[in-house]
């Protein structure tokens, strides 16, 4: 059984090293706590513990956990969105990290039209440009958030990106570098409607380069809770 609250406190230890090492402030960073396959026991010593930002890649199972979690938590949608489910979440979750068309956007901005509210959404980037993976190329970001930032009850608030399943987190320093620039370059276009203040970027085996390089947001799941199951 891992032991959540030390590995926790592991985690906030290594995200304030990695603050202290670049000279950033640690309440810069968020981490979202990522309980994908695990049960509410176990989400509930997290809790206890002081998270407070979930994440979870299903519609289905984010639904099923919100009812029996604490109403301050907020969710992240991390993982890939198809349209015809995004009625289920629309007015329940704080972010989705994972737009990668505007044919998706659009459809979050008619749930979010019938839920009277305005969902803020991470555009995600292939940064590695990888084929197994989604998300839009770099090159693609502008254009994509300029036509999203037409759409009245979504808030584009950033990017992000899903790294390399590198042996050596060092690997993915260039890439985690690359996420900063565009970053940087897209809020320097102060577009209408576009608020560039979240880079969730790092995971278990990488966050705390991606904490040196600039993210905002990491999403840590393995390192809180140990090894998925996927076998029930
Ligand atoms: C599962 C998942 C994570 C967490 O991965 P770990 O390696 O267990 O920390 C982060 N981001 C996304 C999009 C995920 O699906």
């Amino acid at each position: 059984m891992a032991d959540i609250k030390e590995n926790l406190a592991n985690v906030r230890k290594n995200i304030e090293d990695a603050c202290k090492k670049v000279g950033r402030d640690v309440s810069e960073v968020t981490l979202i706590t990522v309980s994908k396959t695990k049960p509410l026991s176990d989400l509930r010593i997290a809790y206890e513990e002081g998270s407070r930002d979930f994440g979870e890649n299903k519609v289905q199972e984010l639904v099923s956990k919100i009812d029996e979690m604490p109403s301050d938590v907020k969710w992240h949608l991390i993982g890939h969105l198809q349209r015809n489910k995004v009625k289920y979440i629309a007015g329940k979750v704080a972010m989705i990290h994972s737009v990668d068309s505007y044919r998706l956007a659009e459809e979050i901005n008619v749930q979010a039209k019938k839920n009277s509210c305005v969902i803020p959404i991470l555009i995600e980037i292939n940064i590695a440009g990888e084929d197994t993976k989604f998300g839009i190329k770099p090159e693609e970001a502008e254009e994509l958030i300029r036509e999203i930032s037409e759409l009245e009850n979504v808030k584009v608030s950033g990017l992000m990106t899903i790294a390399p399943n590198v042996a050596n987190p060092e690997e993915n320093r260039a890439y985690f570098k690359a996420m900063k620039d565009l970053f940087v370059d897209i809020s320097s276009k102060n577009i209408d409607n576009v608020e560039m203040k979240v880079l969730s970027m790092g995971m278990t085996n990488d966050y705390t380069v991606a904490v040196e390089e600039g993210a905002t947001m990491i999403r840590v799941g393995t390192g809180i809770f140990g090894a998925r199951d996927y076998s029930k």
